[in-house]
């Protein structure tokens, strides 16, 4: 064994370890996936050996940080993982305007590390999510009509490529590959150890924003896409929602409203008065600090679930019609289901105004993205909720256009066109260019023409340690009230 592992640096944990099964797990538990390997990295150097050990063996690598990926593409059975979380440097540099993240710091992470100099930073909404997981598929934030998406203040990346070298990339050196990293980066091009962003305004404090409505009606939740969607046409580009319109066995068919605004709260409330208005709104509209007003919105994250969903970007209103379709795909949960959502994350401003070809991140011009989700605890009704989602799906699918990759769906026809539109092509360009064997891979990656380099070691399957865990888990309600 010793000799099989040799060239492997970092902490390598294998199925005969204890701490095996609990390593081996995403977010999202109903993925259950067996590696081969598992190698902590604790810097380049062990990113580097691991890359080039994988070439020796022929084991397939996954990349992993935060392990939040939906369908679980960090993972995958008889895989080596190279997993950064513990690769958390940070370093702020007030003279270039930057600050450096090593490859695997989280949003609380870097929150807590920015807050500490005064700053926000346009992170994501769930503080165990990866900084380059996020960033590098967009990166949709509470901060984003404000301060862009996370990949918008991205200005430099250093990635450990196909043969192990250490390559960097910025607007002027490797800017193809820099480019594709800014939408498309994550685990299709090599490993990114490191992150530079451009730092944003110093804020001291903003205005949190949480609406709920509880035990309302379809129509009630009619009445509050309608509003969602004629807000969005002129808000005000300083305030970023999530919307959710949800069925849960403790509120009944409700809404909610989450928000962070850059101002006070007087103006904050004069921004969302059309959501104050309606029906059965109870609200939450305090002046915090950055941290704290992240720290509470992440705070109702549970450390894992299991779930099916899909995301899809809209880029028009939708008629009365379309907005009683939509409404009623969730008004009845499927058998098992503790939970089922349609989530919308507001677009526009600052996201709109980068050109869509200046990045990888394809759908600028959308409106919202829609998410719809199922979730569920007991095993026994895993396949109904998945079916539940595909028999959705059609509908959803025929009013939209395209899907967000952070929030990926197995099940997408055409994934590369639904997650890249017209960028496809250039991807596979760069993919082609700068890992030409497919050694970075996954089930719904980028593929450079020609065979995967590396063959599919579907017998050592059989080596790997397979025995279920029970796990405890939390009963999630994302809506769980402070
Ligand atoms: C509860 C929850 C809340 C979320 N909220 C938001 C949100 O508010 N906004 C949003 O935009 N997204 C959100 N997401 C989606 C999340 O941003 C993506 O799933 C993201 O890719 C997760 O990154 P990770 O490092 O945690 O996950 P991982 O599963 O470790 O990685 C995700 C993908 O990125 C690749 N990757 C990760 N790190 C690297 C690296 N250093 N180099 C190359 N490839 C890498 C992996 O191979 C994998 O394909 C949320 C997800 C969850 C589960």
């Amino acid at each position: 064994m010793d000799d099989f592992l040799c060239g492997l640096t970092g902490r390598v944990v294998l199925p005969i370890d204890p701490t095996y099964q609990e390593a081996r797990q995403s977010y999202n538990r109903a993925i259950q996936q067996y590696p081969l390997i598992l190698v902590y990295c604790r810097n380049k150097k062990d990113v580097s050996n691991a890359v080039k050990w994988s070439r020796r063996h022929s084991v397939p690598i996954r990349i992993r940080n935060g392990g939040h990926n939906y369908e679980g593409y960090s993972n995958g059975d008889c895989t080596l993982i190279i997993d950064l979380s513990e690769m958390t440097c940070m370093d702020l540099n007030k003279s270039t305007n930057q600050i450096y993240l090593e490859g695997g710091v989280t949003n609380i992470q870097v929150y807590e590390f920015m807050a500490s100099k005064g700053y926000p930073f346009p992170g994501g909404t769930c503080p165990t999510v990866g900084v380059g997981g996020y960033a590098l598929g967009g990166g949709w934030g509470l901060s984003c009509r404000y301060l862009g998406l996370g990949c918008d203040s991205l200005e430099e990346i250093e990635l450990v490529n196909y043969k192990g070298i250490i390559k960097k990339a910025n607007r002027k050196s490797n800017s193809d590959l820099f480019w594709a990293c800014r939408g498309a980066g994550g685990g299709n091009f090599g490993v990114i150890v490191s992150m530079k962003f451009r730092l944003p305004p110093r804020v001291r404090k903003v205005t949190l924003i949480e609406i709920d409505y509880l035990n309302v009606s379809t129509e009630e939740q009619e009445v509050f896409l309608q509003t969602w969607q004629e807000w969005l046409k002129d808000a005000d580009s300083k305030i970023t929602l999530i919307s959710r319109i949800y069925n849960s066995p403790e509120d009944g068919l409700a809404m909610l409203v989450r928000g962070i605004f850059y101002g006070d709260p007087c103006e904050a409330k004069q921004s969302v008065r059309d959501f104050l208005i309606l029906d059965k709104a109870v609200y939450n509209i305090e002046y915090l600090t950055f941290l704290e007003a992240v720290t509470i919105i992440g705070s109702t994250y549970p450390t894992e679930e299991k779930f099916q969903s899909v995301s899809r970007f809209v880029l028009r209103s939708f008629d009365s019609n379309e907005i009683s379709e939509v409404v009623n795909l969730i008004k009845k949960r499927s058998k098992g289901s503790v939970f089922c959502g349609l989530s919308m994350y507001a677009l526009g401003g600052k996201v709109s105004e980068v050109d869509i070809d200046n990045t990888a991140f394809f759908y600028r011009k959308a409106r919202f993205i829609i998410w719809l989700e199922t979730i569920w605890e007991d095993n026994d009704f895993a396949e109904v909720n998945i079916e539940w989602i595909k028999n959705r799906f059609p509908y959803l699918e025929s009013v939209t256009e395209g899907s967000y990759v952070n929030f990926p769906y197995k099940y997408l026809p055409d994934y590369l066109d639904e997650y890249y539109g017209n960028h496809v092509e250039l991807l596979r360009k760069i993919k082609k260019e700068y890992d030409p064997f497919n050694i970075f891979s996954f089930p719904q990656g980028i593929k450079a023409t020609g065979d995967c380099y590396l063959p599919l070691l579907q017998n050592k399957r059989k080596d790997v340690s397979k025995s279920k865990i029970n796990i405890n888990h939390r009963r999630f309600r994302y809506v769980a009230k402070r």
